[in-house]
């Protein structure tokens, strides 16, 4: 049997030979990293924390908990048109377990590598399951939430619902065939970031978030910092097949209200909407922003719709 590996062991063995890139002029072993920042551009920078039994089953598998932590980060950057440079791991762990850490560690460095930021550094400590992870990044036309204006087109990146109506299948809680299963698991551990989108629309859009804890939730958060209202018709969501699937006649309340999609919201001026929609994304339009006092509003089959939820609220 394997000893289990200490906090030194764990960094040298599983973290610390990480491939590093660009900027990165002294990575882990020290006690700082430093670093190079681009030329041009602004930095930003965002962290998040997963906690097992909250953001994710604490036996799930490592690999996908990696995946999933670093793609959710990866996410803010992309919300905001940064491009990933570095990230930090702040990693939380109720004991040593080698082939876990070579799976998450697996996990963790195979998606650094899809979207090219490297590891810089981090810290290791006992207790509670937990993964915080900051990233990094540098944006020449940072999109924020405080630039929507009245009469601008509201758009969603691409499907809601998928990782909402695959919860109840990560957590155990119902069960479905292979393929729905391993769509599910898909959904909720890969999501994936859309730092391409966000670099074709950085030019164009007025505001622009990632859907982390429901669309409806979201775009209130831009409605609030630009101090307008949003019209929303439920009919052009696009809806995820996966939550058809999964979630039947309620898949449009989870497309509408379902956090962990990961997909942007962002609000164009009518000048600039040809040319989006020059772009080809797959993006769509769901709605206007308007004057209004702050709020959301939902039409469906011209009447207002009320959501039943307004979105994950951590407290
Ligand atoms: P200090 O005691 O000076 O804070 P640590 O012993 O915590 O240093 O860490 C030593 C080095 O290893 C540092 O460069 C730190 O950034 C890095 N490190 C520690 N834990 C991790 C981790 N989980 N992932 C990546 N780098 C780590
Ligand atoms: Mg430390």
């Amino acid at each position: 049997m394997r000893t289990a590996p200490g906090e030194f062991e764990i960094i040298r063995d599983y973290f610390a030979g990480a491939p590093t890139g660009e900027g990165v002029v002294l990575g882990i072993g020290d006690d700082c990293a430093l670093l190079q920042p681009p030329a041009q551009g602004l930095l930003a920078t965002s962290v998040d924390t997963l906690v097992a039994d909250r953001h994710f089953p604490a036996d799930a598998h490592p690999a996908a908990i990696a995946a999933r932590a670093l793609r959710v980060n990866l996410s803010d950057l992309a919300a905001m048109n940064a491009r990933p440079l570095w990230f930090t791991l702040a990693l939380t762990l109720p004991h040593s377990d080698a082939d876990w850490l070579r799976q998450f560690a697996d996990g963790l460095l195979e998606t650094a590598r899809t979207y090219g930021v490297s590891l810089i550094g981090g810290d290791t400590t006992g207790g509670p399951l937990s993964i915080t992870i900051q990233v990094i990044g540098s944006s020449n036309a940072p999109l924020r939430r405080d630039g929507a204006g009245v009469g601008d087109a509201i758009y969603v990146s691409g499907p809601l619902g998928a990782a909402a109506a695959a919860l109840p299948v990560v957590l155990g809680q119902k069960m479905v065939g292979e393929r729905d299963r391993s769509d599910a698991e898909r959904a909720f551990y890969y999501p994936e970031p859309q730092l391409a989108t966000a670099a074709a629309i950085g030019p164009l859009a007025s505001s622009a978030l990632d859907i982390s804890d429901g669309l409806l939730a979201d775009l209130g958060h831009i409605c609030e910092a630009s101090g307008v209202s949003a019209d929303i018709d439920l009919h052009a969501l696009p809806v995820a097949p996966l939550a058809r699937r999964l979630a039947g006649e309620r898949a449009l309340q989870l497309a509408a209200c379902g956090g962990d999609d990961y997909q942007l919201c962002f609000t164009v001026p009518q000048a600039r909407m040809a040319a989006l929609e020059k772009l080809g994304l797959d993006a769509v339009r769901i709605g206007t922003v308007i004057e209004g006092p702050r709020e959301v509003r939902c039409w469906l089959d011209g009447e207002r719709w009320l959501s039943e939820s307004a979105g994950y609220q951590h407290f």
